[in-house]
């Protein structure tokens, strides 16, 4: 077992990538990262920086290359948050942005890139019931709240939709998932770094799926 795993999860928006990702992260005790939630906090911040990737994110569009890459590159300097073993989610999420990652952790490449496959009819319902803590963005569902009120039972934080799951920015961003996104699936195929899982099933079971896969892909 690779001591420090090195992970990428793929999959459609609503998919759990989010969720998933946070529990593998701890099961391996590795550094979760999103780039969404990265972005989204500097948005609450009120950043320039942050302003600039909400306008793409509230409509549904990818925030551009280079400003994504170069946010990965300063977490994957020697000694950085990403110098050891990790859990990616939502990068890379374009071929360019993958190449991209291949170059700045060539001393240490991926072990895994799991695909958490769940179709388009199921993530559209996923979404339009999601609900997001603002501060450690704990995802909840209308119908799986949290226990008191929209409170996080995590860390106190305001549990609330998020500014971009409105039905037109999903539509966007589920189609720029098929463009974009969905040729990264060969891309790490052909390198011999995939595997699909199926993510249709309660959160314990996939997460199930998830271990099981990575604990025979890790060896
Ligand atoms: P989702 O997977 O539901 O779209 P995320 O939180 O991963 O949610 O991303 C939210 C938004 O953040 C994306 O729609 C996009 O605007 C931006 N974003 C996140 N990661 C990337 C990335 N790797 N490349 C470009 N844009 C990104």
């Amino acid at each position: 077992m690779a001591s420090d795993p090195r992970l990428v999860l793929l999959g459609r928006q609503g998919a759990g990538k989010g969720t998933q990702s946070t529990r593998l992260a701890a099961h391996y005790g590795v550094i979760h990262v999103s780039t969404g939630d990265m972005f989204r906090t500097q948005a609450t911040q009120g950043t320039a920086f942050g302003l600039e990737a909400k306008r793409y994110m509230d409509s549904g569009d990818l925030v551009p290359d280079e400003i994504v890459v170069g946010v990965i590159e300063e977490c994957m300097v020697p000694g950085g948050p990403l110098g050891g073993g990790f859990v990616l989610d939502g990068f890379p999420r374009t071929v360019h942005q993958a190449r991209e990652l291949d170059r700045v952790i060539s001393g240490a490449p991926l072990h895994l890139v799991v695909d958490l496959d769940v179709p388009r009819e199921i993530v559209f319902d996923r979404i339009a019931g999601r609900r997001v803590c603002q501060d450690c963005h704990r995802v909840y569902h209308e119908n799986l709240p949290p226990q008191h009120g929209w409170v996080c039972d995590t860390c106190g934080g305001t549990v609330r939709q998020r500014d971009d799951d409105t039905d037109d920015a999903v539509e966007r961003r589920l189609e720029l998932y098929e463009r974009e996104t969905v040729p990264i699936v060969d891309y790490y195929r052909a390198r011999g770094l995939l595997t699909v899982i199926d993510g249709v099933g309660e959160g314990d079971e996939v997460f199930d799926r998830l271990l099981k896969v990575c604990a025979e892909q890790l060896r």
